[in-house]
């Protein structure tokens, strides 16, 4: 099954366990140690990844609808503390392509994706930037190589994914 099949909760589940990290799925036991790891569920206690877990495991359709999952910060912490090493991050990678498929992307996760597009960084660099970080004496960002990363995402898909989301959806407004 292709990422585009994933539409129904039922696929998926099934495409989430057809990936290599998420087979490990399996092994998740509920025991709820990678929330307390994790520093986003720390803050915002609405952010539960032992619960996004158990919704693609229950295919429980208020998944697509959940927008909390694009603050993960793939930092690994709940995995590191995980008994059955569950892919936790990569998991819900898969959990946000799967908003990709069905369009609950939200604007600033596009507007990263075009600005990696445009400048080769997640973060638009502007003047007011440069200017405080020569002022701490901070090194020079450089340029990034913009013309081989495009041709990067192009063969990977990715321009022609952002462009559709884009044009069906617009992006979903930030909450
Ligand atoms: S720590 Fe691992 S086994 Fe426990 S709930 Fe989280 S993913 Fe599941
Ligand atoms: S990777 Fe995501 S879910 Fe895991 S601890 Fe970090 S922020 Fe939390």
């Amino acid at each position: 099954m292709t990422a585009s099949g994933i539409s129904s909760d039922l696929e998926f589940r099934k495409w989430i366990l057809q990936q290599p990290e998420g087979k490990t799925l399996l092994r998740c036991y509920q025991c709820g140690r990678c929330t307390s790891a994790c520093p986003i569920a720390a803050i915002d206690e609405s952010f539960n990844p032992r619960l996004f877990l158990e919704k693609i495991i229950l295919a429980d359709e208020s998944l697509a609808d959940e927008r909390l999952i694009w603050t993960c910060l793939t930092c690994e912490q709940c995995e590191v503390r995980c008994p059955e090493h569950v892919k936790i991050p990569e998991i819900l990678v898969l959990a946000k392509v799967r908003g990709l498929v069905v369009g609950n992307t939200p604007q600033t996760a596009l507007d990263r994706a075009r600005a990696i597009l445009s400048q080769g960084r997640v973060i638009l660099v502007n003047d007011p930037m440069l200017k405080t970080r020569d002022k701490m004496g901070l090194p020079s960002l450089g340029s990034p190589p913009v013309e081989q990363l495009g041709k990067i995402l192009k063969e990977l898909g990715t321009i022609e994914r952002v462009e559709s989301v884009e044009s069906r959806y617009g992006g979903a407004e930030d909450e």
